[in-house]
């Protein structure tokens, strides 16, 4: 597949962007999250995921809005059984940009004023979370777009609604199979019980 069009510039506003992401897209925006890593899948794991983008892009100003959706989906661990969890990402999209930094460093002293703040500081933060920068020319849809897989991960995420999960005496995938734990009984036990209450 091509490299996906991330950046825009300034001067095509208003324009529409589709943009398609594969799995190793995906794998790299979630790596370091526990659900992520559980999988135990290589890093550009082609099943990873994937994610459609349409934006259109128009300029009020030095301000920019992009308004759209994202559809896909993201594989994880199963919180309860370990094995892969497809999650349906379908969301919509309303961003501003604004010129200045995404430099991390910026960013977080940015925040740490908000927190800091007075009560206006939830509200601040709130209006954070949609707000992006661009560096004044060239607008980069790829940190929205890798944060949108980083959002879509459950706290709890289960491979099906029922799933059965991992037996806690033995680990056995319990969706698979019961294991020998799952009988109350054992069955030499049973027999002496047997003898027990015929003697
Ligand atoms: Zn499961
Ligand atoms: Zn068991």
């Amino acid at each position: 597949m091509t490299a996906p069009l991330f950046k825009v510039l300034l001067r095509e506003l208003p324009t529409h962007r589709h943009i398609e992401v594969d799995g190793a897209f995906v794998a790299s925006s979630l790596v370091g999250m526990p659900m992520r890593e559980a999988l135990e899948a290589p890093p550009d794991d082609a099943n990873a995921g994937k994610g459609v983008v349409d934006l259109d892009l128009y300029a009020d100003e030095t301000t920019v809005f992009a308004n759209g959706s994202i559809k896909g989906e993201l594989r994880v661990a199963c919180g309860r059984c370990v094995g892969p969890a497809t999650i349906v990402i379908d969301e919509k999209l309303r961003v501003t940009y604004v010129p200045g930094t995404d430099d991390p460093a910026a960013i977080a002293a940015i925040e740490a004023e908000v927190e800091a703040g007075d009560s206006d500081g939830l509200e601040l933060e709130e209006d954070d979370l949609e707000l992006f920068h661009y560096d004044g020319e060239t607008i980069d849809l790829e940190p929205l777009i890798r944060e949108q897989f980083v959002l879509a991960v459950p706290y709890a995420p289960l491979c099906r609604e029922d799933c059965k999960g991992l037996c806690a005496q033995c680990g056995a995938d319990l969706n698979t199979a019961p294991c020998a734990c799952e009988s109350p009984i054992d069955p030499r036990f049973a027999a002496l019980k047997g003898l027990k209450l015929t003697s």
